[in-house]
């Protein structure tokens, strides 16, 4: 893409109330735009880095079995009357002509439910897991903290059906595996977080991630990496793991949130199915939960300097910015750093290309380092007497003369 065309800026002078370090980097960088408080738009690159966090969390849902569906953002308040979830703090309401009432789904156990309950007779239908990536709408009190915290945010939820317990709980093991995979993926590191489980199961678990800003606290074994949430540490205030009593009080950002949900949702709508024996049984659920919103926030928080973002190459909006300084213009003839700029995307190398005359090459610098792509090249009259380019790791101060013969290898 080449930044000339591009619809977006970047910003030097954004709203003060955008307090937090992931909404002033986005904003400015020209990731997202603030429509109000909690609800903003994915611009061209801000969608770019989305959809990459989007296929990774595909590619590992589907590893474990998913079957992707999109569900409706409306649902009738019936099916929330049906679990007593209908006047949750958090539920936005709306109303059809005649009155009928509506729900904004915050999240879609009251749809996913009734919905499987049209494909799910025999044990022979299970497992069954379905996921769908979607957006999500919360009333949240304060939504002060850019993506992290949103009122309309994008969440994959995955919900899985089973025979009994035993079938969930190897799941739901499986579940935590990619959890960490994908997480991983997209450069972050979570620490496996027991939370209480309700009244369903001893323990839910959240992915959480340490940094400042995070809105949660957090209580973490060093020895084994794995923490105790802040609601649950008054009745348990040692390790699940090693009984270790001394763990250390962090700040965090949860990331996601497994669930066994045993028989919470299948058995208010009568989700069964008959067992073996010909008996009719009553479904077992676990749910899955990420934030993709509060995915990106956090990666930008724990990824960024001074100066800007620092993208993880596989979130990347782009593995390369590359930047023409040649200042010859160069009538009827492309310039060199253009042929350089096709040459690589025809190798597969995706690059936000800054050709634009009217830019400063110091302001062409603090864009580059602002929108965080791994790689910068640069091009200049200086650079091509050797017949080479300047490359540059976003996360290094150490730059190197390429020949130009050898880019694409290099960059490989
Ligand atoms: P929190 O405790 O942070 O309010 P939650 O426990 O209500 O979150 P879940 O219902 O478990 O969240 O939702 C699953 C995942 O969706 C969370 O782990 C989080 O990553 C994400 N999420 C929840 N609420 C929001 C929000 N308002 N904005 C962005 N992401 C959210
Ligand atoms: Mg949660």
């Amino acid at each position: 893409m080449k930044l000339s065309q591009l619809f977006t800026k970047t910003r030097r002078d954004i709203s003060k109330d955008e307090a937090s370090t992931n909404a002033q980097l986005l904003t400015k960088g020209g990731f997202v735009d603030k429509e109000m408080a909690g609800i903003y738009t994915y611009l061209p690159l801000g969608l770019r880095v989305y959809k990459k966090i989007e296929n990774i969390i595909r590619e590992e849902m589907e590893a474990i079995g998913g079957q992707e569906v999109l569900m409706p953002t409306l649902t009738s308040i019936e099916n929330y009357k049906t679990t007593g979830r209908e006047n949750l703090d958090v539920l936005f309401k709306t109303k059809l002509y005649n009155d009928a009432e509506f729900v904004l789904n915050q999240s879609h156990e009251e749809v996913v439910v009734p919905l499987s309950k049209q494909f799910v007779s025999s044990y022979r239908d299970l497992p069954l897991y379905i996921f769908q990536i979607q957006n999500k709408f919360r009333n949240e009190p304060r939504a002060k903290s850019g993506l992290l915290r949103g009122r309309e945010f994008i969440m994959k939820d995955l919900y899985s059906f089973h025979t009994d317990e035993k079938d969930l709980d190897e799941y739901y093991e499986l579940a935590k595996k990619a959890y960490f995979k994908l997480f991983m993926r997209m450069g972050l590191e979570p620490i496996l977080t027991f939370a209480s489980g309700g009244t369903f199961s001893k323990y839910s678990h959240e992915f959480q991630v340490l940094t400042e800003v995070g809105e949660d606290e957090i209580y973490v074994c060093e020895k084994c990496n794995v923490a105790v949430n802040k609601e649950i540490i008054n009745e348990n205030n040692f390790c699940p793991k090693c009984k270790n009593k001394k763990l250390k009080k962090k700040k965090s950002i949860e990331v996601g949130n497994i669930f066994k949900l045993k028989d919470k949702y299948s058995k208010p709508f009568g989700l069964t199915f008959k067992n073996k024996e010909g008996k009719n049984q009553i479904v077992t659920m676990g749910c899955y939960g990420i934030g993709l919103s509060r995915a990106i926030g956090s990666v930008v928080e724990v990824h960024h300097d001074e100066k800007g973002i620092i993208w993880p190459e596989s979130v990347a909006p782009f593995k390369v910015h590359l930047i023409n300084l040649e200042t010859k213009k160069q009538k009827n003839r492309k310039t060199k750093s253009e042929e350089i700029y096709n040459n690589l995307q025809k190798a597969g190398i995706e690059v936000l290309f800054d050709d634009r005359e009217d830019v400063s090459a110091g302001q062409k610098f603090s864009d580059a380092d602002l929108i965080g792509c791994p790689v910068r090249l640069v091009v200049s009259e200086k650079t091509l007497e050797k017949e080479s380019v300047e490359i540059k790791k976003r996360n290094s101060n150490r730059t190197e003369l390429v020949k130009i013969n050898n880019l694409i290898k290099k960059l490989k």
